[in-house]
């Protein structure tokens, strides 16, 4: 028999929230595992202990954004709108079905109040907690790169820089704009001045932010998530990050794994000189390439000069060269007369002089020549690609990261921070799982 139901709207409900969500729920697991009691602790001071009308709770607060994050809700009112209905997120962010869901407008004026370093602060918490669970060792090795985030502002909010009368052009040009005059030297948006434009091969034209992640290669947590404008270089703030992840999680950095954009020789020589092992692909395909031993020039480092096939030495020049290196030179007068000059590689400038530029980290060069050879820094970089790229991937596809959500470098670090903290809580939550596991195998073993 064909049934029908008889809906009957009740007034009255007896049932406890927690019993209508699944076991084994991801948000069930994340109350579980991990402690965000911390909150009440670190906001304390933003909140007058004894007088005035009791703010929305920190701990919801925080809640309620982490919501937003773990499930990829770019904005703010619709989050709101989901935990209205949404008993999982309403039981996760301690939210009874009588109570009301806060305004999207609370939750800017909340992390406006707290600021970027709460959010920093919040981010280092949970890194602690990796470590307190052995997922994050006190000596580890890195790896690191970035990614463009599209700004949350338009190519033609761009404006000349040096225009006096704005407004009175706003039209016009952006009527008449021209993608390919515009440049940050010249140009900047209106809407969004932290953001800048970007080029990257196969890539769209765009306002864009630079997110440059460093992560543990053993458990994927991100130690260290920074942002920049679009245009900043991946090697820019490198070292710096690197040193972030030492003195604000005091751990020890063994290896540095990272891809080609990093592999300058004073990003290079940097690392070595922190006690770093770099294992990154040298920046360009000709660094290291000069002309030299196979050319017939012996380098005799103790003399700093080059002795060429006639036996005669090139010298350096006191001024470097315009491209940074050193030019090593020999007087046209002894070259002019030289019997093997055709066959000389040295560039040859006037009055018959030759020329030898050797780069100012020639020897670093030489040396990561023979050694990206290797088979183990070729596992290395294969091992970046799913675990560098994978998390990369993970925090623009599932985790707010595709789009800025706000305007302005403090939020957009603000945004980089709760993306990456997502990420580190599901490495934690599955530490944990594997930790209670084990202790359930103990108990057993222990018992028979
Ligand atoms: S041309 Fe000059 S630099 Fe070249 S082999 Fe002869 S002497 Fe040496």
């Amino acid at each position: 028999m064909q049934g029908q139901k008889q809906y009957q709207q009740q007034l009255f409900y007896y049932f406890d929230i927690e019993s209508l969500i699944p076991r084994n729920h991801l948000l069930r697991k994340i109350d579980k595992c991990i402690d965000l009691s911390f909150i009440r602790d670190l906001t304390e001071s933003f909140y007058c202990s004894n007088n005035g009308r009791p703010s929305i709770d920190p701990e919801i607060f925080f809640r309620i954004v982490l919501v937003g994050y773990f499930y990829n809700i770019q904005y703010d009112r619709q989050l709101c709108e989901e935990i209205q209905y949404n008993l999982a997120y309403r039981w996760f962010c301690k939210l009874s079905l009588e109570d009301t869901v806060p305004d999207h407008s609370s939750l800017t004026r909340i992390r406006d109040r707290l600021g970027v370093n709460i959010f920093q602060q919040f981010f280092n918490k949970i890194i602690e907690q990796c470590k307190e669970y052995g997922l994050v060792k006190s000596d580890i090795d890195v790896m690191t790169d970035s990614t463009l985030i599209n700004a949350n502002a338009s190519i033609d909010s761009m404006m000349p820089k040096n225009n006096e009368s704005q407004e009175e052009t706003t039209k016009t040009v952006s009527k008449k704009i021209n993608y390919k005059k515009i440049s940050n030297k010249t140009h900047i948006s209106t809407t969004d001045p932290d953001s800048t434009l970007s080029f990257k091969k196969g890539k769209s034209q765009g306002l864009k932010y630079k997110a440059h992640m460093t992560i543990d290669t053993e458990s994927r947590v991100i130690l260290d998530t920074k942002i920049t404008t679009g245009a900043c270089h991946d090697s820019q703030v490198y070292v710096e990050q690197l040193q972030n992840v030492i003195e604000n999680h005091d751990i020890h950095i063994s290896k540095a794994i990272a891809d080609r954009a990093y592999g300058s020789g004073e990003s290079l020589q940097s690392l070595i000189d922190h006690g770093i092992e770099p294992i990154i692909p040298l920046f360009s395909g000709k660094s290291g390439s000069i002309v030299g031993e196979a050319d017939g020039f012996i380098y005799e480092e103790d003399q700093d000069r080059y002795r060429c096939s006639a036996g005669n030495y090139l010298t350096p020049f006191p001024s470097k060269l315009d491209d940074g290196r050193i030019g090593y030179r020999l007087s046209g007068k002894i070259c002019k007369n030289c019997p093997i000059q055709q066959s000389c590689k040295a560039t040859v400038l006037k009055h018959h002089m030759r020329l030898i530029r050797r780069h100012p980290h020639q020897k670093l060069f030489e040396h990561f020549l023979v050694k990206m050879k290797t088979e183990a820094f070729y596992l290395r970089m294969t091992e970046r690609f799913w675990k560098m790229e994978g998390t990369i991937s993970e925090a623009k596809n599932r985790h707010c990261l595709s789009r800025a959500k706000y305007r302005g470098m403090k939020k957009m670090q603000i945004q980089a921070y709760m993306s990456a903290s997502v990420q580190n809580m599901k490495r934690l939550i599955v530490a944990f799982l594997y930790l209670m596991f084990l202790l359930l195998i103990l108990k057993k073993v222990s018992k028979k």
